[in-house]
């Protein structure tokens, strides 16, 4: 016997159009490429994301169609993934900072039948334009006003023109909730960026999911900044799941910088952020140097990499606002843990909680996942076994966009090149993404329990392990580390410091100071560069 209930699909258009309904009047709020503040509503949105699909419809993008956006976080950006994922054709979010070959060839791949972009990349766009085989034309997302004299791009459209020409009236179509929505290239450190596509269902579950209370704790009482980019697996999911409760959004455009950061929180009254560590990393700078503080902020979610223990410290006691360490990928549209307290925690002393709280959390509502040895048998969930993550659930992907790569699943999970180990509550830990093991004398060191060691000492800014190759141990650990401006530390100074804080044999067996270190297009540490940066490399002699 079937139930007797409504059989409504899940599709990405009831959200704005619920917004629009039930949080008509609650504001968006954008940063602009072009200067200067934008606001308006989630009526007022709703209302622009018709007209730009009355626009696509014109332009003769059909269902399926990609649509690709070369863009920052902002309301136009906001209007093209509600407009063209409820037309029935894919957004298609490309990362700017990609190489320019690897925009190329993500472009081609996905087939893109439009690129939408901010005035930022004009003179990407129009050095990238000619092998962008199957490109019909470039939508500039700006006004009359701000397009160039001059381009050499054919077909360069304009945004606000092609909306003014269109009615506000249109009909969002009926899909399949399976229906595919958008489209996100993971950044691929080795070989070729791969797709990933979520559909209508995977995203609006994942919408419901993250605004639990266990998860990113969204309210319609709340105004969310979104550092990470909506070019990064959909800035989390935060413009679908804002509009979901009804939470004001607050869009920092190209502006990043810890002053334009902190200037945006304050003004706009934001109480909750997301981003990766290095951007905090340079909000935090700011606010030390410049003795500020945050009056709204409550709290801040932090994942893409490890959130280091003292990034967590400097959140919660200097400034009052809670960490929210999450982990994902974009194989998961992205959020598979946060990590928040359980009711029997709450009574541990700080520094319980605090060990508590460096773990990625406990798996949402969704996702299911187990760790497994190299015989592909599950391990157990003690907290000291670490092996292969492997997670499943209806936003884990099956399969990557025209099937490169093959069936990436085993046995039904997908697993995700991390090491982690499960605690009996549930608590995953990293220990690294398994291609940055370091397997000395037959055992693993993790690289990121000596990272968070290296950026606990007052004088490290920022730093990397990795493994280098030993004679007798196989690999051993050395530390490539950024010292703070006008600060100084010595090597030795350096390792005394892990003294008492590592297991001895984990004890890096060098460290080297640079300038700076590399990051990948999603801002996490490159490691793959820094190796190699480093392959003259050699290790001091015992
Ligand atoms: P990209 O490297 O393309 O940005 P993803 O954003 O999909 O790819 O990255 C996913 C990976 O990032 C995870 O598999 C994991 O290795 C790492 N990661 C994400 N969040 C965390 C976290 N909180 N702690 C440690 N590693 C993390």
């Amino acid at each position: 016997m079937l139930g007797l209930m409504m059989d409504a699909p899940l599709l990405i258009t009831d959200l704005i159009r619920h917004a629009d309904r039930h949080h008509g009047e609650t504001e968006i709020v954008s940063k602009t490429v072009e200067g200067g503040i934008h606001r308006y509503n989630y009526r007022a949105a709703h209302k622009r994301a018709r007209r730009l699909a009355n626009a696509l419809a014109a332009l003769g993008v059909k269902p399926s169609d990609r649509v690709a956006t070369l863009a920052w976080n902002g309301y136009r950006h906001f209007e093209v993934y509600y407009a063209v994922a409820g037309s029935g054709a894919v957004i298609h979010t490309i990362n700017p900072r990609l190489f320019p070959d690897q925009i190329v060839y993500i472009a081609n791949h996905a087939e893109d039948k439009y690129v939408f972009f901010d005035l930022t990349f004009l003179p990407l766009v129009e050095k990238l334009a000619p092998q962008l085989k199957t490109v019909k034309g470039f939508v500039l997302m700006t006004d009359a006003a701000h397009m160039p004299k001059q381009s050499s791009i054919q077909n360069l459209l304009c945004y606000e023109t092609l909306l003014e020409a269109q009615d506000d009236e249109f009909d969002w179509p009926s899909l399949d909730e399976r229906t595919a929505a958008c489209l996100c290239y993971t950044s691929g450190t080795t070989g070729n960026p791969k797709g990933v596509l979520y559909a209508h269902r995977s995203t609006m579950l994942h919408a419901y999911a993250a605004a639990l209370p266990d998860a990113l704790n969204l309210s319609a009482r709340d105004v969310v900044l979104p550092v990470v980019p909506m070019f990064h697996v959909n800035a989390w999911g935060l413009p679908y799941s804002c509009a979901l409760t009804g939470t004001k959004l607050v869009f920092p455009g190209p502006h990043l910088d810890g002053k334009s950061l902190h200037e945006l929180f304050e003004t706009e009254r934001v109480t909750m952020s997301a981003g990766v560590p290095t951007v905090w990393l340079g909000l935090l700078n700011y606010m030390k140097e410049s003795k500020l503080k945050f009056s709204t902020l409550k709290g801040v979610v932090i994942g893409g990499s490890a959130c280091p223990p003292a990034m967590l410290r400097a959140f919660q006691e200097d400034y009052g606002v809670n960490v929210l360490h999450a982990w994902g990928m974009t194989e998961m549209s992205p959020l598979g843990t946060v990590c928040t307290f359980k009711e029997k925690h709450l009574a541990l002393d700080k520094e319980a909680r605090y060990a508590v709280q460096a773990k990625q959390g406990r798996a949402i509502f969704g996702v299911d996942m187990r760790i497994v040895g190299e015989d592909g048998k599950e391990l157990p969930m003690d907290g000291k076994a670490f092996g292969d993550l492997q997670v499943r659930g209806p936003w884990v992907i099956t399969r990557y966009f025209k099937d490169e790569g093959g069936d990436p699943l085993m046995d039904g999970w997908f697993p995700t090149g991390d090491v982690a180990t499960l605690d009996p509550d549930g608590y995953m830990q990293i220990t690294d993404r398994s291609k940055d093991v370091i397997k000395s004398g037959g055992e693993w060191i993790s690289s990121i329990d000596l990272e968070n060691v290296a950026v606990a000492h007052p004088a490290i800014a920022e730093a990397a392990v990795i493994g280098v190759k030993h004679p007798k141990w196989d690999e051993r650990p050395i530390v490539v580390a950024v010292k703070k401006p006008g600060q100084e530390v010595t090597k030795e100074d350096l390792l005394k410091f892990f003294e008492g804080k590592i297991a001895k044999w984990w004890m890096p067996d060098d460290v080297v100071f640079v300038a700076e270190l590399p990051h990948t297009a999603t801002g996490k540490l490159s490691k793959l560069t820094i190796r190699q940066q480093l392959k003259d490399y050699k290790l001091p002699a015992a």
